[in-house]
């Protein structure tokens, strides 16, 4: 698909929605035409269907994963823009794995489905991005915002002058915000959260909700607050000591698992350990005889709940 959003911006993927694995990039066309992210490789012929012929001269990648530079390598003589702490995950297949936790925390069989369907290859990045960094399209000009926790080089891209902010997977989901690389810290993602809640946008075109216009703030508050829900009902669970597997067979963070069901239990558990880290740093969760369990003041806040 290719819609118009507004002015010299348009939607543009490979699929008639962008649910997870499918992705929503979109294309600027100003004297710089520019396409921020691309989906999976698998995806490759649909989106060249959905691009046709349009010129791009720059490619602004939100952060690392495949939904979101799967398809840079269509475009060879574009620039191509990614935060420095996301570029390893970008440029090397060995730092892709540390970033997902792969080499430490997956069955061999959960590493090798995923590895395959994603099909990793490495991408050129031309440019590093920075924090308040203002890219000039021509007419367009993008502010860019460091938004850290989904991913460490995670960033947004805001124009201003139309209140439009491109939010790459800060993406409005009803699932809320995904954290489960062992690299994902949901600390900086509330404050990034809440940096973009402040910011207070009119419009956002989001990696995988497309076009949100209304609400938008109510919808930022509603996401960050899935996040938290999940972090309540981890802390209330271990008012009773759980190993990790334990707590991950609860299934908190994702509700139900899909298939492949070993995939969905690794990512369930990489996003149970970003909690827990973040618990036991807070002094709310201790590890106690290999077991994990509230301190006494989590639990007593827990339990007036
Ligand atoms: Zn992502
Ligand atoms: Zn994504």
């Amino acid at each position: 698909m290719f819609i118009h959003v507004t002015d010299q911006v348009y939607m543009v993927a490979p699929t008639d929605q962008g649910t997870f694995p499918s992705s929503i990039s979109f294309y600027i066309d100003d004297e710089i035409p520019t396409l921020i992210d691309t989906p999976l490789t698998v995806w490759a012929q649909a989106f060249k269907a959905s691009l046709g012929d349009r010129p791009v001269k720059l490619i602004l990648n939100t952060h690392y994963h495949r939904d979101h530079t799967g398809c840079n390598y269509l475009f060879p003589t574009a620039d191509v823009y990614a935060h420095p702490a996301d570029i390893p995950a970008m440029v090397s297949r060995e730092a892709f794995i540390q970033y997902y936790g792969f080499d430490k925390y997956a069955d061999k069989s959960v590493f090798e489905g995923i590895m395959s369907w994603i099909q990793w290859s490495p991408c050129s990045v031309t440019h590093e991005l920075e924090d308040g960094q203002i890219i000039k399209l021509g007419n367009v000009e993008l502010t860019v915002i460091h938004t850290p926790g989904h991913t460490p080089g995670h960033c947004v891209f805001y124009w201003e002058k139309q209140g439009l902010l491109f939010s790459g997977d800060i993406d409005l989901t009803n699932f809320g915000p995904w954290y489960g690389n062992i690299n994902s810290d949901i600390t900086q993602l509330i404050s990034s959260m809440e940096k973009l809640i402040k910011l207070n946008p009119q419009v956002i075109c989001s990696g995988h909700k497309g076009v949100v216009e209304h609400n938008v703030r109510e919808q930022l508050e509603k996401y960050l607050a899935r996040l938290l829900e999940k972090e309540e009902s981890i802390l209330k669970a271990l008012r009773k000591p759980l190993t990790l597997d334990e707590l991950v067979q609860r299934k908190l963070v994702y509700g139900r698992w899909g298939k492949p069901e070993d995939q969905f239990y690794f990512f369930e558990k990489l996003s149970v350990m970003v909690h827990l880290r973040r618990l036991i740093e807070l002094q709310q969760v201790e590890e106690y005889q290999g077991k994990y369990r509230a301190t006494g003041a989590a639990a007593s806040k827990c339990a007036q709940l």
